[in-house]
């Protein structure tokens, strides 16, 4: 199949490129896929889509128009298609459930740690010649409750990491496990979780429900000085109203790995510019603030699965072979 990459890296090429044992012919751009960019899949079949490339049913269109029938995408999450749009136009979706559970839930605990026990601050201090102890105070891990917002395959990974901290694990998910629930996980309501938990870790995905989830009324539930995790999607928090909390001391500790508005910044290089977003701007200023550039899912490991899983989906749509990675067979 010929397949038109969008927001394309060094490391996406290399991957793909890498394990196409297929003969899948590709186009790499640069650009994110949106309604100004759809007009590049000229004589392809196929496009190959990130986290912020934007498929609203403007887009889906064109993409119908250039006779693409398949989107791919190179991630779990897809609340940024428009699946009504795919169906009214004949599209179908896969995209790769599973890469790397681990290393998502891995780079939540490397947020935890890192805010906890200032490692970036005391990181530059060393190489200042600063060898000083003042307020580079941290707490320890052990028997701090955390609260897991979504128990899928990051949240309970993350569950088993936190247990092995010798944490009180709670949890809360629309749709709780038997099987977790068997094995001793304990479910307790949203309100239960936000009075109770020291450390507050995200990992449902982003849904109607689940937008702005955390915002000025579940600040306000929680305790003071809480630590809040976010590797999951910006939307699940009013970023704003985090800010306000930041300033109040109600959170004590913001940990993101993803962000509202991080398609404009996110993956680029933005060094040599002024950052055109007041609220990521003033976030930055806080000193128990850290945010990465949505890297939680960037190991080896996941880029290798990321590339196998979408050429597998490629060439099953291609064969007429049924794929389990089909969004629209979703329940959803
Ligand atoms: P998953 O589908 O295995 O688990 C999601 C869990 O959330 C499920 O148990 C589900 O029942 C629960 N859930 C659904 N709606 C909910 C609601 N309204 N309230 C509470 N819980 C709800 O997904 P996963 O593989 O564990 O991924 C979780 C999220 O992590 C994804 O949705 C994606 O947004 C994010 N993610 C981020 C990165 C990254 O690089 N930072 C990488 C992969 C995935």
């Amino acid at each position: 199949m010929k397949i038109a990459f969008y927001s394309t890296k060094s490391y996406d090429k290399e991957y793909f490129e890498k394990n196409n044992k297929f003969g899948h012919e590709f186009t790499f751009f640069e650009a994110p896929l949106n309604k100004n960019t759809a007009n590049l899949t000229v004589g392809n079949n196929a496009v190959c889509v990130f986290v912020n490339d934007k498929l609203d049913e403007e887009t889906i269109s064109k993409l119908s128009e250039n006779n693409i029938k398949l989107i791919v995408l190179r991630c779990a999450g897809f609340n940024n298609v428009d699946l009504k749009a795919t169906e009214k136009f004949g599209l179908k979706v896969y995209r790769v459930p599973a890469y790397s559970p681990h290393a998502v839930a891995e780079h939540a605990v490397a947020l935890i740690l890192t805010l906890n026990r200032k490692v970036h601050k005391a990181y530059n201090r060393i190489r200042e010649g600063n060898f000083s102890l003042e307020k580079l105070t941290g707490f320890d891990l052990y028997q701090k409750t955390v609260g897991v917002i979504g128990t899928g395959k990051i949240g309970s990974i993350f569950c088993d990491i936190m247990r092995g901290f010798g944490c009180k694990i709670i949890a809360y998910d629309a749709f709780p496990s038997p099987t977790l629930s068997s094995q001793g996980l304990n479910y307790v309501s949203l309100d239960t979780l936000y009075e109770n938990s020291d450390i507050i870790s995200l990992h449902c995905p982003l849904t109607p429900e689940t937008h702005h989830l955390i915002n000025s009324d579940s600040f306000e539930k929680m305790k003071k000085g809480v630590m809040l995790i976010n590797t999951s999607r910006g939307a699940l928090i009013h970023t704003k109203d985090a800010i306000i909390a930041l300033k109040h001391g109600k959170l004590g500790y913001l940990g993101i790995d993803v962000y509202e508005q991080e398609e404009k910044l996110f993956f680029n290089d933005l060094s040599e510019i002024i950052i055109p977003d007041d609220v990521i701007s003033r976030l930055m200023t806080f000193p128990n603030v850290i945010i990465t550039s949505h890297q939680g899912f960037f190991t080896k490991e996941a880029l290798e699965q990321i590339a196998l899983t979408t050429l597998k989906n490629l060439t099953d749509f291609e064969n007429s072979v049924e794929n389990e990675n089909l969004v629209q067979n979703l329940k959803i």
